[in-house]
């Protein structure tokens, strides 16, 4: 039984099958391959893209999703995470995919060995899918299968970003060159290089991705005023000029604090590409984890 925890579970030669396989998907739908699979979506946190991406991807597989609604589910009447679980795989889906607010839940829950768990979001820790998806926009714009020593800098909310977690250790074992760009608040501790300004890196970078201020996993806030915080770490296009830079953001894009209105209709802005590329690169997924093992 294989679980997807994060990137890390799977080999280099998994994560290059998923991008083939991703890619074949986006040039021609496959044939049902998971017609006679069941998954169970299990979202403890809110999620538009993740979730319906998932349901997309599976359905274009041919599989059935049934989806949990925590808040109308007996975690509400005092039952246990782990006893709804238990329950939930005493019922035999071939997956469940969790979100849960803490960084632990998905490998908890994966360690019963019940069912495969997908985790599509566990605190700041990690969102493997998610850095797949990424790396996916990333290898198609640049026409390549590779992107060793190429610059991604990574901007905003880095330390509260389960997005950078699983971004960093996916990237960083791809042989790219990671710096970080935030105010000190948002700076993780690690060894990667770090900015305060994107000025003073900008023009050694092929890729910025920027990230929402993750204000929900915020026990006081950070900064009073995130007008004042946009003029130093908004993507606007004076800070980008003419450089050929590809743009990434997870989604939800805080307009005009992450990303001017004016960048986010500018081509070198890839956010919808991602969500677009996001389904191919989880139906490869799937197909990996419930077919191929
Ligand atoms: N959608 C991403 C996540 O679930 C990023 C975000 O919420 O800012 O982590």
């Amino acid at each position: 039984m294989q679980h997807l925890i994060d990137t890390n579970d799977f080999t280099e030669e998994q994560i290059k099958t998923i991008m083939e396989d991703a890619k074949t998907f986006k040039k021609k739908m496959p044939k049902k391959l998971l017609a006679d699979k069941l998954l169970i979506t299990l979202f403890f946190e809110s999620s538009t893209r993740t979730r319906s991406s998932f349901e997309v991807a599976a359905k274009r597989l041919g599989a059935s999703v049934i989806h949990l609604d925590p808040s109308k589910s007996s975690t509400n009447k005092g039952e246990s995470l782990e006893d709804t679980f238990e329950n939930l795989a005493a019922m035999e889906p071939d997956g469940v995919i969790i979100r849960h607010e803490f960084n632990n839940t998905p490998k908890k829950l994966a360690n019963k060995e019940l069912t495969p768990i997908i985790n599509a979001g566990a605190g700041n820790y990690a969102h493997p899918t998610q850095a797949l998806l990424d790396y996916f926009t990333m290898l198609e714009h640049f026409k390549t299968d590779t992107l060793k020593n190429r610059t991604i800098a990574i901007v905003g909310d880095i330390v509260s970003s389960r997005v950078a977690s699983s971004g960093i250790r996916l990237f960083t074992r791809m042989g790219m060159n990671v710096v970080l760009v935030a105010p000190k608040p948002f700076m993780p501790d690690n060894d990667l290089p770090k900015y305060e300004s994107l000025d003073d890196v900008i023009d050694s970078v092929d890729i910025v991705m920027s990230l929402r201020a993750q204000l929900e996993r915020h026990k006081a806030p950070i900064f009073e005023d995130y007008d004042e915080y946009a003029k130093e770490y908004c993507i606007t296009k004076e800070r980008m000029r003419n450089r050929d830079i590809l743009l990434l953001h997870p989604g939800p894009v805080m307009r005009n604090i992450d990303i001017s209105d004016e960048m986010l209709k500018d081509r070198r802005c890839q956010v919808l590409a991602q969500v677009r590329n996001g389904v191919f690169v989880r139906m490869a997924i799937l197909k990996e984890l419930l077919l191929d093992s």
